[in-house]
């Protein structure tokens, strides 16, 4: 078996290697604190250069805006792009789970009225599907959605959901059958987030940043013709948003990863005032050399996950397996270069000596293991759907 590009793949790969090298901002690299309200600005330009040079959904149907391109090419560019350290742009949200969700289940005229703007960054798009208490049990959520003829009416609370203070639309699942429970009466909608009794409530993460949101609707109405799929089908259509999310942004975790253990690399290599390197200790580089193993073993499992992906169109198990084991490495490695930083990793923004990377990252690591599927549970799918094991309830 051929694990390396084709020619054809190669040619690409290194066309936009070159292309990000001249077109992507400066000051959207190289992942240290930012301020929020620069980086989405600077972002949303960002997604719109993309999309202009055609690299914005590549495996999107030509129909629909893309270029029509197999998932190898797909994960090119999410590893291209995490490899040059340009940051996770503004529309990830929309671009990655959003638009595959509308491709799959939505109308001609959602499709029509949505995708474009969608692609280029003119509309943000955000995902309202977490709730106090529903979580990791999504299935458990309450948001009320009341048809009255031709209108829905919203009324509940949604938590955690990223760049929703910039989003103008969001994939919104809520309950539409009020005597339901679990899994059965959701259904999948497309809420305007600037429409009246919508009102979004920033929260401030440890890093400082407001990524991601509270969103609390009161009587907020919405056309009924905003259904995503059948109504009370909302959880497969939820389940397909899902597996996009964790399906194929495996390739760009492990580019991000990296380049982290990269810059460690080089931090161990710096000699101190005396002389002395970190990387001089065995201890380190066995450290080190853990985390070079891991990345290995991440590579050949989103060349396995993209395998069965162009196989058989929709992303497998290991995504699951990807997120858990990257975003557990990463806090670990993050971890590491603060080690190494000593008191300096203390000092932060102007003051810190080496800038303020590792104390970013550190602290940005320990959400990773939350969002998109808690290490916990990720290890619950992993042993009952990758390994065969008995369910646990
Ligand atoms: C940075 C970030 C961005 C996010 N962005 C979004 C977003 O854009 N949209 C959105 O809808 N949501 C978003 N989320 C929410 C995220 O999906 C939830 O935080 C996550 O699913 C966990 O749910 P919870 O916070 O309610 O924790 P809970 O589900 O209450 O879990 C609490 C603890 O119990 C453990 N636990 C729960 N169930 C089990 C089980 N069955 N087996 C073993 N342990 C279990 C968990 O692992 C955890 O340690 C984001 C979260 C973060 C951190």
């Amino acid at each position: 078996m051929d694990l390396g590009d084709s020619a054809a793949e190669a040619a690409f790969r290194a066309e936009l290697r070159d292309w990000i090298e001249a077109n992507c901002p400066d000051e959207l690299r190289g992942g240290d604190a930012r301020d929020q309200h620069a980086f989405e600005a600077a972002s949303r330009r960002w997604l719109g250069t993309l999309a202009r040079a055609g690299y914005a959904g590549v495996t999107w149907p030509v129909r629909c805006g893309g270029q029509g391109l197999s998932q190898v090419y797909g994960a090119i560019v999410l590893e291209e792009l995490a490899r040059s350290a340009a940051p996770p742009h503004i529309g990830l949200v929309g671009l990655n789970m959003c638009g595959p969700t509308l491709i799959a289940f939505g109308t001609e005229e959602q499709q029509g009225r949505h995708l474009p703007q969608l692609l280029t960054g003119e509309e943000i798009w955000c995902q309202g599907f977490s709730e106090p208490g529903a979580g990791s049990d999504l299935a458990a959520l309450r948001m009320r959605a009341d048809f009255r003829g031709d209108r829905i009416v919203l009324n509940g609370q949604k938590v955690w959901s990223s760049f929703a203070h910039a989003a103008d639309f969001c994939l919104l699942l809520a309950r539409s059958d009020p005597e339901s429970s679990g899994h059965r009466g959701l259904t999948m909608l497309i809420l305007d987030m600037h429409a009246p009794g919508a009102e979004v409530r920033p929260i401030r993460q440890l890093t400082g940043e407001p990524e991601f949101n509270e969103i609390f609707l009161t009587g907020a109405e919405l056309p009924a013709a905003n259904v995503i799929g059948p109504v009370g089908e909302g959880w497969r259509v939820a389940m397909t948003t899902l597996l996009h999310e964790r399906g194929t942004l495996g390739v760009a975790l492990t580019a991000a990863l990296e380049y982290n253990v990269a810059r460690l690399v080089e931090l161990a290599c710096m000699a101190d005032d005396d002389g002395r390197r970190a990387a001089d200790d065995p201890l380190l580089r066995d450290r080190i050399a853990r985390e070079l193993i891991e990345l290995a073993a991440l590579r050949t499992t989103n060349l396995r996950a993209l395998s069965n992906l162009v196989d058989s169109g929709v992303p497998g198990p290991e995504g699951s397996v990807v997120k858990l084991r990257w975003s557990e490495a990463n806090r670990r490695v993050t971890a590491l270069g603060q080690e190494l930083l000593g008191v300096d990793g203390l000092l932060a923004g102007s003051d810190a000596p080496l800038g303020a990377f590792w104390q970013y990252q550190q602290l940005r690591s320990l959400g990773n293991t939350i969002e998109a599927g808690t290490s916990e549970v990720l290890r619950g799918i992993v042993a009952e759907r990758v390994l065969g094991l008995p369910r646990s309830r």
